[in-house]
């Protein structure tokens, strides 16, 4: 990364050298560009692209986000590349569209990156680890310090290209039947709860279930789970949790801001003109910023709908609970980065540009949020 020294940037912000060096930088760079996708713009060839994605056909947000991508991605490039997408279940089993696009049965995928643990533990660390960064920090490690490159360089191994598509946000700790005022409560309790959180519990004495969506109702109602988290208030009261759990935990530390990908198979993108690889590029960070959006305003909304329920009550994981949970997430992450090379290396990157953006974060957003509250 270049080093920018206090007179650079006072020599870059005068309006000469902007004109002298910036614009015409810029200018002799379009028309390079302009004369390469020349050629390919003229070429016209169509192209018609299948994208599976690993959430229920029309699921709101992440579904919506794809079919919303995938149109402007048509409109963008005027109806020359068009994307069918198919919910979870119609073309692949959900579960299966990394393996599915990597061999090429379709062009594109739609997820999030931490699904695919089991091939490479490494991925998990661009979507979300427990106690890790919120959505504007993962933005701002993917795409401005050097998170991105890495994420390529690790599903360049199963011919991918992935993208960030989308933030949850900070999502909710979840749905329960009883109190949990002390680490002990954690003890002997079944909650659904996947990935890195779930091995922090299973390691805090309870036992973490895999229950595909459409089976965690029935089983909480049922009393086979006692806890279960899912998404944020919107989702959770899509799934009518509120009608049968009693207590909402707050915050989500196994998911302080969960990328989605988009992820296409290498060989594909590669034969498209450069035109069309840009526009897949900017449709993903329009996506990124619509679907973050989206569960903010959405969260907002459905919170208030929960905090009027009068049969629940939304309560802060204590402080104790947090503190525990937060070193055991250390040691299972401790665990993964000594096994496997390429996570330490991914892990690295992530951790060192943490502490560097949650000093800036103390300044910046902590300090704001307490001003507020004075
Ligand atoms: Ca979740």
């Amino acid at each position: 990364m270049e080093k920018i020294t206090r007179r650079k940037f006072v020599k870059v912000v005068s309006t000469k050298a902007v004109v002298g060096s910036g614009l015409l930088g810029l200018s002799s760079c379009s028309k390079q560009s302009s004369k390469q996708s020349f050629h390919n713009i003229q070429t016209n060839k169509s192209y018609k692209w299948k994208m599976i994605t690993t959430w229920p056909p029309h699921f709101p947000v992440m579904g919506e986000g794809a079919e919303k991508i995938a149109k402007w991605i048509e409109d963008m490039s005027g109806g020359q590349l068009k994307i069918h997408v198919y919910g979870g279940g119609e073309l692949v089993p959900a579960l299966e569209a990394f393996d599915a696009v990597s061999q090429g049965t379709a062009e594109m995928g739609h997820g999030a990156s931490y699904y695919w643990a089991g091939k490479a533990a490494s991925t998990q660390f661009f979507a979300s680890v427990p106690f890790g960064m919120n959505a504007q920090q993962m933005n701002a490690w993917l795409y401005s310090g050097g998170g991105l490159e890495l994420w390529e360089e690790v599903y360049s191994a199963f011919n991918l290209v992935p993208m960030p598509i989308g933030n949850s946000g900070v999502q909710m700790g979840g749905w329960f039947n009883k109190e949990i005022n002390s680490i002990n409560d954690i003890k002997g309790l079944k909650m659904r709860i996947p990935g890195l959180g779930g091995k922090v519990i299973a390691e805090a004495g309870g036992s973490a279930i895999l229950s595909a969506g459409g089976e965690i109702f029935t089983n909480l109602e049922r009393g086979v789970i006692d806890a279960t988290e899912w998404v944020g208030p919107y989702h959770d009261y899509l799934m009518g949790f509120h009608k049968i759990a009693k207590y909402y935990y707050f915050p989500g530390w196994h998911e302080p801001g969960t990328v989605l990908e988009m992820f296409i198979n290498k060989n594909a993108y590669s034969s498209l003109p450069d035109h069309l690889k840009s526009i897949i590029k900017t449709a993903a960070y329009r996506s990124n910023i619509w679907m973050l959006s989206e569960f903010e305003t959405k969260n907002s909304e459905y919170l208030q709908k929960l905090i009027q329920d009068p049969k629940i009550q939304i309560r802060n994981f204590p402080d104790d609970v947090l503190k525990k949970f937060r070193t055991i997430s250390n040691d299972v992450i401790d665990e993964i980065v000594s096994t496997d090379p390429i996570s330490r290396k991914v892990y690295q990157s992530f951790e060192k540009f943490k502490k560097k953006i949650s000093t800036w974060s103390e300044y910046s957003e902590r300090a704001y949020y307490n001003a507020l509250t004075l």
